[in-house]
């Protein structure tokens, strides 16, 4: 490998333009391009162009822009604070830069770095708040695939936020300097402000960083219930992903992988509760309770949940706890592991002609003698994805069949969904016992049911029929890891 020069070449800083003159010489495209990105500031766009184009005229009539309609003179940039040579013509692109460097005005020639003084960055623009991102010799498509990366990841209201920001600036250095300063900070950009600028409550948002202002106890917690998906890493959402980064604590389930966790900070408590079927490391209580002390301490938490925190996820009980002892939580949905299964196989869960409606179970209601209502609707045609069901498939499959499904139903199984682990497997209702038997099985498994299953595609899966009892060997010993929550 030759050895890298960790030095830049260019030197990103941030110029001083509102109100100031730019100037931008050129006729065409790159000119029009040019202003398009200097018009995301409040400089006073002087556009030098003696036979502008009908989308750089459209953009002038449209901005206010100042054209100088005429050919180009050097008294054109005159007390200008940049200039941009723009007019695809090298010999007066040259011209330009001459003239802007014996006038002492920075110049930047479009496409010949040879003539640059500066070079203009890719533009994440969150006003007041903006990320420059420079490539040097790498080119202009690797910056903005970053911005288009780095965009993503921010919150469309930062720049609100960061209004907000200044606008307190002045009352926070009444605040003592040191911890003091800084947690009220820290609170502002990642509590009770922020999230209520995200939700479109400026005002509230207002309220809420006053009231961190007078306070002197340490601020109030905050739980987010957070669904992390399937388990590969880019199924996060892009809000949970930003929450993790904000975390104080991660408190999370077996089913999530460290990858994630791995996500937050790197001096977030990281908190595993994980529920494995059979050996629970924590009770449902010590989770509500350790929740409740977390949020108690102040702490921002984020509580991990693999798929969607609302699906066989005990959401509901955490949120209850939470509500009684009155500490605030927000729920932030995940891909659930049926989304990611279907996915997987290209199966479409709703089928015109064939299924309009879908359910979620487990299986583990069928041992009582009446049949639940999941199965009369998969017996009137709903597809059913089935949860925690490996350790049920045999019940699930004979009460199906015995209340009246086909044998014959489709039936499609996908081990570690959306991991590159991933097993499928295809078969009918019939066939579905066998799965019971697998203990090489070790990650969870989702099993879909019904006649829109026969929709998806089974080039990449086994059958399960294939498998037989003689080939399993030691039966039914590992996957209890894999059931994940138990109901
Ligand atoms: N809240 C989760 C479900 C938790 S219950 C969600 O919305 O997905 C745990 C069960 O989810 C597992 O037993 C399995 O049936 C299913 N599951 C979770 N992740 C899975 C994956 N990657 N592949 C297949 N099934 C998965």
């Amino acid at each position: 490998m030759p050895p890298t020069n960790a030095k830049l070449n260019t030197f990103p800083v941030f110029m001083r333009v509102d109100g100031e003159a730019v100037a931008i010489v050129g006729n065409g495209e790159e000119a029009l391009a040019k202003a398009r990105l200097l018009s995301q500031s409040s400089a006073v766009l002087r556009i030098v162009a003696d036979n502008a184009g009908g989308s750089l005229l459209d953009f002038i009539a449209s901005t206010g822009a100042v054209h100088i309609d005429a050919a180009y003179e050097a008294a054109h940039l005159q007390g200008a604070a940049l200039v941009f040579a723009a007019s695809g013509d090298e010999a007066l692109d040259r011209r330009v830069v001459e003239d802007a460097r014996r006038l002492g005005i920075a110049v930047n020639a479009v496409d010949r770095p040879e003539l640059c003084d500066f070079f203009t960055p890719a533009l994440v623009n969150r006003a007041p708040v903006a990320i420059a991102i420079g490539t040097e010799g790498a080119g202009p498509v690797l910056a903005q695939m970053l911005r288009g990366r780095i965009d993503r990841m921010l919150s469309p209201s930062l720049g609100r936020l960061a209004a907000l920001a200044a606008s307190f600036r002045a009352s926070a250095e009444s605040l003592p300097k040191g911890n003091r300063r800084r947690r009220f900070w820290s609170d502002f950009f990642a509590g009770a402000p922020a999230r209520a600028v995200e939700a479109g409550e400026l005002a509230e948002a207002h309220g809420a960083a006053l009231e961190l202002l007078a306070q002197d106890a340490p601020v109030e917690g905050h739980i987010a219930l957070v669904g992390a998906g399937p388990g590969a890493e880019d199924l996060l959402t892009l809000r949970a992903h930003r929450l993790l980064m904000e975390a104080d604590a991660i408190v999370y389930d077996a089913l999530v992988p460290e990858a994630i966790v791995g996500m937050g900070r790197r001096d977030a408590e990281r908190l595993p509760v994980g529920k494995r079927k059979g050996c629970h490391s924590k009770s449902q209580e010590e989770i509500n309770a350790l929740l409740v002390e977390l949020g108690r301490a102040g702490k921002r938490v984020v509580r991990l949940k693999s798929g969607d925190p609302l699906v066989f996820g005990r959401a509901g009980e955490e949120m209850a706890a939470l509500r009684e002892a009155g500490i605030a939580y927000e729920v932030v949905p995940g891909v659930t592991a049926a989304f990611a299964a279907a996915a997987d196989f290209e199966l479409p869960l709703t089928l015109r002609g064939v299924s309009s409606s879908m359910v979620f179970t487990t299986g583990h209601d069928l041992k009582g003698n009446s049949l639940p209502d999941w199965a009369k609707l998969a017996i009137s045609g709903a597809t059913v994805a089935v949860y925690m069901g490996r350790s049920v498939a045999a019940e699930v499959a004979g009460r199906l069949i015995e209340a009246g499904l086909s044998p014959d139903t489709a039936v499609a199984v996908v081990e570690n969904a959306s991991l590159g682990t991933r097993r499928r497997f295809h078969g009918t209702l019939a066939d579905l016992p066998s799965l019971e038997e697998r203990a090489d099985l070790t990650g969870p498994v989702m099993t879909i049911i019904g006649d829109a299953v026969a929709g998806a595609n089974f080039e990449q899966s086994e059958p399960l029929a294939a498998h037989r009892r003689e080939d399993t060997g030691h039966e039914g010993a590992a996957s209890a890891v894999a059931e994940g929550v138990e109901q």
